[in-house]
Order: structure tokens, then C-alpha cells, then sequence
């Protein structure tokens, strides 16, 4: 477990054994795939930054991606923030949380991995932000989750769902300055000894703005046992004036 990360081309992912496509995991994914074949051809991908047809997000719209800059957030290991919440990146994370696109976590995935790759982090286990079972009862999926399963196969390490969980419903914070988001999280989740205890955790959200949910994630995680807590987001978002 404690092998260095490697990179997204070095990953079991694409060196897997057939065999694993016999497991039940490797079936879904078979189906799936076989779904969203017969899909693109019935309904072919749109880019959502230019609506070019045949990718979900295009080559010429991903060049435009900006990096976040570097960030240091009290209460956690290490953070690392793939882009700015901007322009396409701003476009795909609104489709992929309200527009129903699931399967931008692909795209979105494989960006995210870039910035994990320029870590040097030897990770254990990975996770991501939950949500409310309400929220996720309305949107049929986290998409923090999707993001943190594609980040968990990349590196070939287990991802854990359910290592955090969220214990009550948290109002939105779009209208909070940061010290009001903080006590609005405060004690919101509940980290499972059984998968993080002496561990060394990544977690997973798709926006970061004052880093609050992440922080009181992590506090949940520290409190199971967790050694150390990493952050891996999509994107850095300002705080509204
Ligand atoms: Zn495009």
C-alpha cells in the first residue's frame, strides 16, 4: 500500500488481466459500456464548452483550462486543486451536478488525476465529500463520488464510499462568508474506523471554495483514526463578496 502513486497510464486500469472482466464489477462495466456505445451513436457526444459533436469535452475547450493556483488549507495534509471554476470546467461541473451528464466524471476524472499526479503522496485509501441521501435520492448520484472512484481505479487503490458519511443535512453555503461555513459544517460528518483507522486517506470533492466541508471531513476522518487527510478537488471557486 504504500507504493509511490503512479500515473494514470500505468495504472491497472488499462493493464487489468480479461480475466477481471468475469468478476461482477468487470460484467456492469461491460454493460455499461455496451450501453453508452449504443448511446453515442443514437445521441452522439456534445462538447459542453463548444458543442462540437463526438466529446463530452473537446481537445480545443480542454486547452483552455486554467490551473488553479497553488493552495495550503489549515487542517488538512495536502491539497491539491486541478483548475480554476471558470469558463468550461465551470460548464462540465454544472452539467455533471444539474444537467444529469454522469458520465462527464470521465473527462472531468482524467483531469483530476493530472493534478494527483504532480503530488508525491503515498496514499492508502481514497473517499469523497457525501451528500445528503436526500440530494442523492433527487440527483441519483454524488458526483464527488464519481470523481473519487475514477481518481481510486487510476492509482489502483480501494475507494471507500461510505468511509465518510454525512449525518445531517447542511443548508447551502453559497451565501456564507467562510467563518459561517465553517460552524455550518461543524460536526455534519462521521468517518468509519473500520476503513480509515491507521490510514493514509485521499478525499475527494468537485468545487473548493473556503475548503470548510473538506476540513470538517477531515476532522471526521482524524477522529476514526485516519493518520493523514488529502484533498483532491476539480476545482477552486471564490468566495462571493
Ligand atoms: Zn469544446
Amino acid at each position: 500500500m504504500d507504493a509511490p502513486l503512479g500515473t494514470w497510464f500505468g495504472s491497472s486500469m488499462l493493464t487489468a488481466p480479461a480475466v477481471r472482466v468475469l468478476s461482477v464489477n468487470g460484467i456492469r462495466q461491460l454493460v455499461q459500456r455496451t450501453v453508452f456505445t449504443a448511446l453515442d451513436l443514437l445521441f452522439p457526444p456534445h462538447c459542453v464548452g463548444c458543442e462540437r459533436v463526438g466529446q463530452l469535452l473537446c481537445p480545443h475547450c480542454l486547452v483552455s483550462v486554467k490551473q488553479a493556483p497553488e493552495r495550503v488549507i489549515d487542517g488538512l495534509d495536502g491539497i491539491c486543486v486541478r483548475a480554476e471554476y471558470d469558463g468550461v470546467i465551470r460548464a462540465a461541473i454544472h452539467a455533471l451536478k444539474y444537467e444529469r451528464q454522469p458520465r462527464l466524471y470521465q473527462p472531468l476524472g482524467m483531469l483530476l488525476v493530472q493534478a494527483v499526479d504532480h503530488t508525491d503522496w503515498l496514499l492508502d485509501v481514497v473517499t469523497a465529500v457525501p451528500l445528503h441521501s436526500n440530494r442523492l435520492h433527487e440527483r441519483g448520484y454524488n458526483q464527488a463520488a464519481l470523481l473519487g472512484c475514477f481518481v481510486a481505479h487510476a492509482y489502483d487503490r480501494p475507494f471507500f464510499p461510505a468511509a465518510v458519511k454525512r449525518m445531517r443535512e447542511t443548508p447551502s453555503q453559497i451565501h456564507l462568508n467562510a467563518q459561517e461555513r465553517r460552524a455550518n459544517v461543524a460536526g455534519a460528518f462521521a468517518a468509519d474506523a473500520r476503513l480509515v483507522a491507521g490510514k493514509t486517506v485521499l478525499i475527494v470533492d468537485d468545487v473548493l471554495t473556503t475548503g470548510a466541508t473538506l476540513v470538517a471531513c477531515a476532522e471526521a476522518l482524524r477522529r476514526a483514526g485516519a493518520v493523514r487527510v488529502m484533498g483532491a478537488v476539480m476545482a477552486g471557486a471564490q468566495l462571493s463578496p
